[in-house]
């Protein structure tokens, strides 16, 4: 599903955020990316859905070599990647349901086919009550399940999310753990970068620890490892 051979990334300022790096994640797996600040997390998870592109190795996912696709085919290859960041990134103006809504009308969806689907979504994120109401009305679990919905709504084979609970209590990171359970038990792959030690102790799954650019540690049912 997805596989990264030799795959290398220094930055224009010379700042090296992969180096060598090996891995192959199967379809239906649960990973937690895991290391210290600077560690290369974010390039990592950033390769895997195109936004930055490695200086060396291939990048192969869903089939697709991404670094020799163009920059025009990138939207399509998304159709296929759910992404959750840690800020959210709703559309402030519009509504729950438009913003989940807007993800399908890119895609082309048929129209009669969008609002049952929303609907189908927001129900599995427990928001379907609050479909008219305002990113700015919600709280901040309620925001990122909203991004949840939207990242999942067109049924991606992928979910890649970058500290999703970066932003969020304690309660309600448990709340947004649960969802991501229900995704992944459907079958959905999901990689997710995380600082949550709590999250990752108790709610097992393969660890993909980074430090300096390099996987130091990948282990079946692994541990967070690091103090906080
Ligand atoms: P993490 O997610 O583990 O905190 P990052 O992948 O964000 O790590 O960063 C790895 C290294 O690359 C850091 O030293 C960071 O400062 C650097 N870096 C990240 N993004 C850029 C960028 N766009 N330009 C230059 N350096 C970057
Ligand atoms: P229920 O049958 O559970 O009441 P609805 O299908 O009536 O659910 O939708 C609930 C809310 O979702 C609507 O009141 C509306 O705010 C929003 N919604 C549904 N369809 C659309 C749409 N096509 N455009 C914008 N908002 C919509």
């Amino acid at each position: 599903m997805i596989e990264m051979k030799d795959v290398s990334k220094t930055y224009p300022n010379g700042v090296v955020a992969a180096n060598g790096i090996n891995v192959k994640i199967a379809k239906g797996e649960f990973v937690y990316v895991v290391g210290p600040s600077g560690a290369g997390k974010s390039t990592f998870i950033k390769m895997m859905y195109r936004e930055e592109k490695p200086s060396k190795g291939n990048i192969i996912v869903n089939g697709i070599n991404l670094p020799s696709i163009r920059n025009s085919k990138v939207p399509l290859f998304r159709r296929n990647i759910g992404m959750v960041f840690q800020d959210f990134k709703l559309l402030e103006k519009y509504t729950v349901y438009e913003n989940v809504a807007f993800a399908m009308e890119v895609i082309e969806t048929d129209p009669a086919d969008i609002k049952p689907r929303v609907m189908e979504v927001l129900d599995l994120v427990g928001l379907k009550h609050k479909a008219r109401m305002k990113p700015t009305e919600l709280s901040g679990g309620e925001q990122q399940r909203v991004a949840i919905a939207r990242s999942i709504v067109n049924d991606p084979k992928v979910v890649i999310a970058d500290e999703p609970t970066g932003n969020l209590d304690p309660e309600t990171s448990w709340d947004i753990m649960n969802i991501f359970e229900e995704i992944n038990r459907r079958g959905t792959t999901l990689v997710m970068a995380t600082h949550n030690k709590d999250i990752v102790n108790n709610i097992k799954h393969r660890v993909i620890a980074i430090e300096g650019g390099r996987i130091v540690r990948d282990e079946q049912r692994g541990e967070y490892g690091y103090e906080n």
